[in-house]
């Protein structure tokens, strides 16, 4: 594989770098990512080793030029650093330990808030100044980790949306109804506990669940062959070898157990690192089949905002983007309300086959049969585009001095000769081509501009204003709005 270049697109003109390189230096999240900073386009840029999960240095500050040396010293104080960052305890201990918790009495349950660790008699005392639950911390509790932990919310780094569980059903009654036994949950836990939790309800067929997630809190329920500590942006196993023994392990398709997986990664992270880890996953499920036909990929479902749309489909041309809109539990903004419903960005990507995917008609959905696939209500099929063309749910516009279909609240601008928005900064369109983003020519002239996926956004819409968090901050709010809205 050639290297891969992704643009941060928070407009720092920071790329990333992917190529296998196993000399980069670790921090305390594995691998680091290889950056290359470019200053105003020009030229070949300086490139640097920072933390592939952290986005912000104040989580991780790891910094490295890319042939810069290290003093023996600094090596020695970057190792114990790491170490300092692992885990308490290992998986092994996590596991005994929650053994001979669920082995106490009721009364003798502790749970430490402010260590978010599930405590044991003898551990009290180190507990005291904290907060901890003690009420009635019963089984049926920690079957459901993802109520008992506090989400992170760290907005650049670990923000943890959790799904409602009207999103979670929906998925595990399709993927179920699909014959899919086994399912790998990257980097949802809720999913995860779900699956758990509808197996001993014995109401649908019972389903096996491997959760890969970069917080480790979790490894205190879950058994090894249930929970890894996984960093997703490098698709780094933190306790190596043993780990990975369970991974494939689950990879394995024995009988007519078919897995598929099910990520839904921290929207403020770049594409292209996780693209390269969810490819690696699928490389090694490939091995792992006995299969006769090569063709065959994994099963896929990459749930992340529809404004990504093309830059996955880059990363992967055989996956298309549907219509339903995930929910959230503990989101301000991608909640789904009884009257006056929020409208989520977010989306499912997949391998799967669209017209497969039965989306709930009582929230609206319907099935295009030119399209072949279920569409949102507003999503009317443009005869002239041969698509139902709408990306965010509203029913959009033909306009047909574009040619294409445009958001409702876009209006032809004869000046820009192309849709804006009404208070779009007009002509001084320093964007380029609204096509292909190309500074050199406009829209009209977009060599591209057949292309099937012009409808994509470039430019300022990046990493940070997608955060999950974009509701808190206002400016990165009013700045999305004029790329994206
Ligand atoms: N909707 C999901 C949670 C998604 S939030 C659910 O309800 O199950 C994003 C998840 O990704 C969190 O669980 C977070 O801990 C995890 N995560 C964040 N960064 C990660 C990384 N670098 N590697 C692996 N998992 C990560
Ligand atoms: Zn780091
Ligand atoms: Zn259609
Ligand atoms: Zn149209
Ligand atoms: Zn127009």
């Amino acid at each position: 594989m050639g290297k891969i270049v992704d643009e941060i697109a928070d407009s720092s003109g920071i790329e990333v770098i992917i190529e296998s390189d196993k000399t980069a230096p670790r921090c305390p999240h594995g691998p680091t990512l290889l950056f290359e900073k470019t200053s105003n386009g020009a030229g070949k840029g300086r490139r640097f080793y920072a933390c592939s999960a952290c986005r912000d240095r104040k989580d991780c500050h790891f910094f490295q030029w890319e042939h810069e040396k290290i003093s023996e010293a600094r090596m020695l104080a970057r190792e114990e650093q790491n170490h300092s960052k692992m885990p308490l305890f290992t998986h092994k201990e996590y596991c005994s330990r929650f053994r001979e918790f669920v082995s106490l009495p009721l009364e003798q349950r502790r749970f430490c808030v402010d260590c978010q660790l599930l405590i044991l008699p003898g551990e009290w005392a180190n507990h005291t100044k904290h907060k901890t639950l003690s009420d009635d911390i019963t089984v049926q509790r920690l079957r459901r980790p993802s109520q008992l932990l506090c989400p992170l919310e760290n907005k650049k780094c670990n923000a943890q949306y959790l799904f409602a569980d009207r999103s979670c059903h929906f998925l595990l009654d399709m993927l179920s109804g699909l014959g899919y036994h086994k399912i790998l949950c990257v980097g949802t836990p809720r999913l995860h506990e779900l699956i758990k939790l509808r197996n001993m309800e014995g109401k649908s067929h019972t389903m096996k669940s491997l959760l890969l997630d970069i917080d480790y809190r979790y490894g205190q329920f879950y058994g090894q062959d249930e929970f890894c500590h996984y960093n997703m942006f490098n698709h780094h196993f933190f306790d190596e070898e043993e780990a990975v023994v369970f991974f494939q392990d689950f990879l394995c398709e024995e009988g007519a157990a078919k897995v598929v997986m099910v990520a839904d990664p921290p929207f403020g992270g770049l594409v292209k690192p996780l693209a390269s880890s969810f490819f690696k996953i699928s490389m090694t499920w490939k091995k792992l089949q006995n299969n006769e036909s090569d063709a065959a990929e994994m099963p896929i479902i990459w749930i992340f905002p529809y404004f990504f749309e093309s830059r996955i489909l880059e990363c992967f041309p055989s996956f298309s983007m549907l219509d339903y809109q995930v929910d959230y539990d503990n989101h301000p903004l991608y909640k789904h309300g009884k009257t006056g419903r929020k409208q989520s960005p977010v989306r499912l990507f997949t391998n799967l086959s669209p017209k497969e995917i039965i989306l709930p008609e009582d929230e609206g959905y319907r099935f295009c049969c030119v399209c072949e696939r279920y569409v949102s209500a507003g999503n009317k099929h443009c005869p002239k585009c041969d698509t139902c063309p709408s990306k965010d749910g509203r029913e959009w516009r033909h306009c047909d001095e574009c040619a294409r279909c445009v958001k409702p609240s876009w209006h032809h601008c004869s000046s820009c000769a192309h849709c804006a928005l009404p208070d779009h900064p007009c002509g001084q369109s320093q964007i380029g081509c609204y096509n292909c983003g190309s500074q050199n020519h406009k829209l009209r002239a977009c060599p591209k501009k057949h292309n099937k996926r012009r409808m994509q956004v470039r430019g300022g819409c990046g990493a940070q204003g997608l955060s999950k968090h974009i509701a808190s901050k206002s400016t990165a709010k009013s700045k999305r709005k004029r790329t994206v809205t």
